[in-house]
């Protein structure tokens, strides 16, 4: 009988336990409405900031380039040194169009696929990467010849010890330099693909246009052309490829991004594109 009791006791108890703990739960959720109620018709005029849409673009963007970024809005880009520039400039463009006049939003679009399980062989016009909004990289990696030649570094080429220049600018030098590193630690059958490689900086025009080349920023590189198919050199636009996957995942590890994912393949070439390869 007495332990009976007890028993009846503790579940009384508990019973009153829960019953309090809803009554409190229930009054600290009413607070919290009520406070955010009145921090929001305090805030009725004024943008708050969580409701401010950063586009993906923006927002990767800001997550590869941290040394020159410093925030974003709906559609504007905020550089630590003062200058905005628009995301989307709102005009209808051509896909040529785009390449020659690309702003933030055109370059952003398509989505870089890292590693073996792409969209093969790329859909017409499916290149991302390709279309590069000049004025931001020309503002990061010097505007002129003599200006991108002053962050030019020279790094061993791991694989056969050749110099290569590269920019030292948002560390591209020692992206590429880990990734020679870890291709010359591939097995043998990969080596002949990049131990001789067709250079890096090559201040110069795109062939056939007026739009700068990435090697001329110094964050590019040609590895051997004697294994790469160029839609420029095959003069077919019937996609080919014979670089190994394995090498292109080394370089995307580290920032890179390979043209042989492109309509206009161009498998010999890589270059360093963090903002397409960055979640
Ligand atoms: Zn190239």
């Amino acid at each position: 009988m007495f332990t009976q009791e007890i028993y009846k006791y503790k579940i009384g108890i508990a019973a009153l336990a829960f019953v309090l703990t809803f009554v409190f739960s229930s009054y600290n959720c009413i607070e919290n409405e009520s406070k955010a109620g009145i921090s929001a018709s305090k805030n009725e005029t004024a943008v708050r900031p969580d409701s401010v849409k950063i586009p993906d673009g923006l927002r990767k963007l800001l997550k590869a380039y941290p040394d020159f970024l410093e925030r974003a809005d709906e559609n504007h880009l905020y550089w630590k040194d003062g200058t905005v520039m628009i995301y989307d400039d709102g005009k209808d463009k051509t896909f040529e169009e785009k390449l020659d006049n690309a702003d933030l939003e055109d370059m952003m679009t398509q989505e870089y696929v890292r590693g073996a399980d792409w969209d093969y062989p790329p859909p017409e016009n499916f290149e991302p990467g390709r279309i590069r909004n000049e004025a931001f990289f020309l503002k990061m990696y010097g505007g002129t010849q003599s200006e991108v030649k002053g962050n030019l570094v020279t790094i061993s080429w791991t694989p056969s010890g050749a110099s290569l220049q590269v920019s030292s600018v948002n560390d591209a030098d020692k992206q590429l330099k880990a990734v020679a590193d870890e291709l010359a630690a591939m097995p043998e059958k990969f080596q002949k693909y990049f131990k001789k490689t067709a250079g890096t900086f090559n201040y110069r025009k795109i062939a056939g246009t007026n739009r700068t080349s990435a090697h001329s920023y110094g964050i590019a590189i040609d590895i051997n052309t004697q294994y790469s198919d160029y839609w420029q050199w095959n003069g077919t636009m019937n996609y080919k490829n014979q670089i190994p996957i394995e090498i292109v995942e080394v370089f995307e590890k580290y920032g890179f991004i390979w043209g042989g994912k492109w309509y206009h393949y161009d498998t010999m070439h890589f270059e360093y594109r963090p903002e397409l390869i960055v979640n």
